[in-house]
């Protein structure tokens, strides 16, 4: 099937909307009647909604899953492309991930994973790319650089920041950190720039908007600091659990047995190509519009969306006001993620790292071999000189052979920033956003459970948090469904 998402450029067909993906669901409903009131309906099929929709159908609910596009997976779906999987957004997944990894073990999947990264042959190089101009250097080099940059922006505390977060995952903020918040990365940067050689500027500088999509002047330095103590306070870590660990079969050969589990208890009802326009509690009950005039009623909603479309969606009673400021605030990851398929075979273990007004990329590196023995190379950028990468694909060409001299046979992207049920890549806060919103963005408001990575505890931001959301939320509706069933009994 043929997803109305992403892109694909050939110099035969040249640009295309639409990818073909295994996510994409046929039919686009199975709703048997339109008088169901269900017991919970999950707004959204990314990995959180997906995650919600499953426990709570094996769980016994009956559930409806509305989702807004023709897919499922959300910011993390992967395309299949001469049988092989470019991955649209979210792709890398480890073991230290645990609610990921419990995931990964009951579907059994294990040994469907492969390593991004193969320096055995070919280029074997990094191509730092900063304000002085460019250099070669060993993958040892670009390594011990970032390391060193990195070891320098996250030392706030002589121990690489295991003093301010040595509980990443906590319930509670800790006040150390928190006061992190208030600074931005250029913050942070200023503190520290006197100690940083030229060549450590422009690989920690590429390195951390690479982590945030977004700049220097707006991206949180607090959870920066997150990330680090996620990634056990090390590179090494960072590298191992953030870019290195895919699905052979992409990203939807994943979400897809979690769609198919919760359709296989027959408690689920679903509906694609379906957004939803409001979210009405009534008290007893609340009712679910879409655009196209639908109407689902329910006991309760999962409300799976991620943080930037919520102001395109009428609730009522209105949102919180907490909420409704850190909607308004919204985050500020604009991550651009480009593949390209070249004929170059020494690209594969070839990498770069940029930071200089000229180019538009900040990242890239040889990501796999497709089946036709090309080189597949991923690219990305942030908000910092930010390529919208539809709007002329001979300046995206350029932009990628700006970064090396590459064989194009083919590019696929998904525009996140212009993606309406998105409106940005993973979450990544400005300052101040998670210490003033955080709670309130966890909060239930009546019978509506809001649930998203964009909020989770733990891997905040990532396929985990999306999971960890997921099963949040399932446990609060399991919770309050058997409640209303023991109130209904003892009348
Ligand atoms: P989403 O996936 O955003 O799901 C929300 C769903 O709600 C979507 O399907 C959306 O269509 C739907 N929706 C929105 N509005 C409406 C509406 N009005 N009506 C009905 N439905 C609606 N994470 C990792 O772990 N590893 C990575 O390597 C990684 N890389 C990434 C790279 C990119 C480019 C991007 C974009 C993300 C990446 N992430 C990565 C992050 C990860 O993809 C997300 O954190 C995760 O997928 C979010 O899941 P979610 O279910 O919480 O939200």
């Amino acid at each position: 099937m043929t997803s109305k998402d992403g892109f694909q450029w050939t110099p035969k067909t040249g640009l295309v909307k639409g990818v073909p993906t295994i996510g994409a669901i046929s039919p686009k409903s199975n709703i048997k009647s339109d008088a169901t009131i269900y017991d919970v309906i999950v707004v959204g099929a990314g990995y959180c909604g997906l995650t919600a929709a499953r426990e709570a159908a094996i769980g016994g609910l009956q559930v409806l899953l509305v989702e807004a596009r023709d897919r499922i997976g959300g910011r993390s779906w992967s395309s299949n492309i001469g049988g092989y999987p470019f991955e649209m957004g979210g792709t890398w997944v480890t073991w230290g991930q645990s609610h990921v990894w419990r995931e990964i073990s009951r579907y059994q999947m294990q040994d469907e994973l492969e390593i991004s990264q193969d320096y055995s042959s070919g280029a074997k190089h990094c191509c730092l790319s900063g304000l002085t101009g460019k250099k070669n250097i060993s993958h040892d080099e670009e390594d011990a650089l970032v390391e060193s940059g990195l070891r320098k922006f996250v030392n706030v505390d002589g121990q690489y920041g295991r003093g301010v977060m040595p509980f990443p995952h906590s319930l509670k903020m800790n006040p150390l950190a928190a006061k992190y918040d208030s600074m931005t990365a250029a913050d942070r940067m200023a503190q520290i720039q006197d100690s940083l050689t030229q060549d450590e500027y422009t690989a920690l500088v590429g390195f951390i908007l690479l982590c945030s999509g977004g700049t220097l002047d707006n991206m949180s330095f607090y959870e920066f600091l997150k990330w680090w103590a996620l990634s056990n306070y090390s590179y090494e870590y960072a590298i191992e659990y953030l870019v290195k660990y895919k699905f052979h079969g992409g990203q939807s050969s994943f979400a897809i047995r979690f769609f198919e589990e919760a359709l296989d208890t027959g408690n689920l009802s679903y509906v694609f190509d379906t957004p939803v326009k409001e979210i009405h509690d009534l008290g007893n009950s609340v009712k679910v519009t879409a655009r196209n005039g639908s109407v689902f009623e329910g006991a309760q909603v999962v409300s799976a969306m991620p943080l930037n479309t919520l102001n395109d969606v009428v609730f009522s009673p209105r949102l919180s006001q907490g909420k409704k400021a850190a909607t308004n605030m919204g985050h500020i990851n604009q991550c651009v993620k480009v593949h390209a398929e070249v004929r170059n075979k020494d690209l594969r273990s070839w990498s770069t790292i940029t930071y200089n007004p000229k180019d538009r990329f900040l990242y890239a590196f040889g990501d796999g071999t497709t089946p036709s023995n090309n080189t597949h190379i991923v690219a990305f950028g942030s908000q910092y000189n930010h390529l919208q990468p539809d709007d002329d694909i001979d300046v995206t060409l350029e932009a990628m052979q700006s970064l090396v001299s590459m064989d194009a046979e083919r590019l696929v992207f998904h525009n996140w920033s212009k993606d309406e049920f998105a409106k940005g890549a993973w979450f990544f806060p400005t300052a101040g956003l998670v210490t003033k919103y955080l709670e309130d963005l966890r909060a239930s408001e009546g019978r509506v459970h809001f649930a998203n990575s964009d909020w989770a505890r733990g891997w905040r931001s990532f396929i985990d948090g999306a999971i960890e959301e997921g099963t949040r939320a399932a446990r609060t509706v399991m919770d309050l469904h058997k409640l209303q069933v023991s109130k209904k009994r003892s009348k």
